[in-house]
């Protein structure tokens, strides 16, 4: 892959890296079945609707299966069975053999952790290495970690009772489909809530998997009901008056009509929304982490993450050693087969989500910007997008400001610490930020500055279910993760 120079630096052949022998996941280690019905009071039932959709590998896409659409009366089939298992059966079990029905849930991601990396994969487009790496080992953890404080409420809240809420409805979006639900259920199943949770249009399936777990780890009837459908189904769950708590994870636009329709109701309300990160590196980073961080940050998971550094600052005198740096990166990145170990950049996750990122790439341009984006050639099928960087940004392009959720970088400059806080918090999101320097004083005064719920400090992305996430501004509010997490699911009262 790489060759030495005379003057001793290393020069990648990216010929020979893209020809990498494939190395294919084979699917044969999934089950998927040609047709989902709605997980109700633990039972796959038939939708009162009678419809059903399609849902596609947007690799090539080829249909991997038809799930349910759940109506407005489904939607109250499901909440009824919420309310009648948490009335009945959740809230007056012991704490512990709560946590040990948790525990059960995990212990079961982990023995199926192949088959769900692979059916993530098919369903979404990200890269396998993604789903395997990181994505379902994250929602086991998500889930050992809540049955753990299952039955330490007390810890958690010194001196307080902690009184579970009753029925939670959680609806998540398409970019982390079993990790946005673990995110949800497992904190809400400890507290002592029942659920009722809505999957993403484009990618049910792992959601429906985790159903069939649920039912294999023998949790009680109706103490969680997973049930799929698009914008309308999670509207009728947000308006249902039998909720007790919503959580809702997806975009700015939607949060703020759910936000209108929960207001003067008694319903509990966290908002996980769109991000802008800036990920800014100072003149003494250390250059060649920092270029793999930012690549990591907004390549790895074709940019649809919510707190992908989509922003990029650099300090002016090492800006053009940089970009320089990330050009031949990108040129290395391996865009394809999601299915293959050796991909880098998957596929975008729909039509829909690949027509806005092009509508941006060429604002970008009609902007001024410079675009650069890798020579690779892309498959013939499917949603693609090649890896892109922007330079010539200015602070006030929409490329800069808006969240384009996909491969897409913009680049900007800065000189003096004031100025990069300026820069950096003037965004309508504050969900993360990121921080490249070799001084820790700096790190301290820049976290202490930046307004963003997370800021990875010469590292990005970086994930743990005991730290909690969440943002400002228009990034939402709440917090998911760590024993802040717990908190939206509980009232407090004295003892
Ligand atoms: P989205 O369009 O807002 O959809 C999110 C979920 O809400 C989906 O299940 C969607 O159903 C449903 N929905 C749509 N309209 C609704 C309505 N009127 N009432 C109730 N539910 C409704 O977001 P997305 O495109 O799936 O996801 C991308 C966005 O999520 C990005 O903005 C990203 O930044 C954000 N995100 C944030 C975090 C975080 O932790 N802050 C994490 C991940 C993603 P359909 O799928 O059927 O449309
Ligand atoms: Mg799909």
């Amino acid at each position: 892959m790489a060759t030495k120079k005379k003057n001793n630096t290393i020069k990648l052949n990216f010929d020979t890296v893209r020809n990498y022998a494939p190395a294919l996941e084979s699917k044969s280690a999934a089950t998927i079945k040609p047709q989902y019905d709605l997980f109700i009071n633990g039972k796959f039932e038939k939708p009162l609707s009678k419809k059903y959709f399609s849902t596609i590998n947007p690799s090539n896409e080829e249909k991997l299966s038809e799930v349910a659409e759940a109506n407005t009366a489904d939607v109250n089939r499901a909440v009824k069975a919420a309310r009648s298992a948490y009335e009945k059966v959740w809230k007056k079990m012991a704490a512990k053999e709560r946590a040990k029905y948790i525990f059960r849930i995990a212990r079961i991601i982990q023995e199926k952790a192949r088959e769900l990396s692979i059916i993530e994969t098919l369903d979404g487009g990200k890269p396998i290495r993604e789903s395997r790496d990181f994505d379902i080992p994250a929602a086991a953890n998500h889930f050992f970690y809540y049955a753990g404080w299952a039955d330490k409420l007390e810890y958690a809240f010194p001196n307080r009772n902690a009184n579970p809420l009753g029925v939670a409805g959680q609806i998540i979006p398409w970019n982390f489909p079993l990790l946005m639900a673990a995110w949800k259920i497992a904190p809400a199943l400890a507290t002592g809530n029942t659920v009722v949770l809505k999957s993403a249009e484009t990618t049910p399936l792992t959601a429906l998997k985790l159903a069939e777990i649920i039912q294999e780890a023998d949790l009680p009837a109706g103490v969680v009901n997973i049930i799929t459908g698009g914008g309308e189904t999670g509207a009728a769950l947000v308006n249902h008056t039998d909720i007790n708590k919503i959580a809702f994870t997806g975009s700015t636009e939607v949060g703020k009509i759910i936000q209108k329709a929960t207001a003067g109701t008694n319903k509990k309300l966290t908002l996980e929304l769109g991000g802008k990160a800036a990920n800014i590196i100072f003149e003494d980073a250390a250059l060649d982490e920092a270029v793999e961080g930012v690549i990591n940050g907004i390549y790895f998971n074709q940019g649809q993450v919510c707190c992908a550094g989509s922003r990029l600052y650099i300090q002016e005198s090492v800006a053009k050693e940089v970009i320089k740096k990330l050009k031949d990166r990108l040129e290395s990145l391996i865009v394809g087969d999601p299915l293959d170990k050796n991909t880098d950049v998957g596929a975008i996750n729909s039509r829909q989500q690949l027509e806005t990122i092009q509508k941006y790439l060429k604002i970008g341009q009609q902007e001024g910007a410079e675009k650069y984006e890798s020579s690779c050639a892309l498959p013939q099928k499917g949603f693609w997008c090649r890896p892109t960087l922007f330079t010539n940004v200015a602070q006030s392009n929409r490329i800069a400001q808006e969240e384009i959720f996909g491969p897409v970088l913009a680049i900007l400059t800065f000189r003096t610490d004031d100025e990069i806080i300026e820069k950096a918090n003037n965004s309508p999101y504050g969900l993360s930020a990121g921080v490249w320097t070799d001084k820790g004083s700096k790190i301290f005064n820049m976290t202490k500055r930046l307004k963003a719920g997370v800021v990875w400090a010469n590292t990005f992305n970086k994930f743990d279910p005991t730290a909690p996430f969440g943002g400002y501004k228009e990034s939402g509010y709440g917090r998911e993760g760590g024993l802040h997490g717990l908190m939206p699911y509980v009232n407090l009262s004295n003892k």
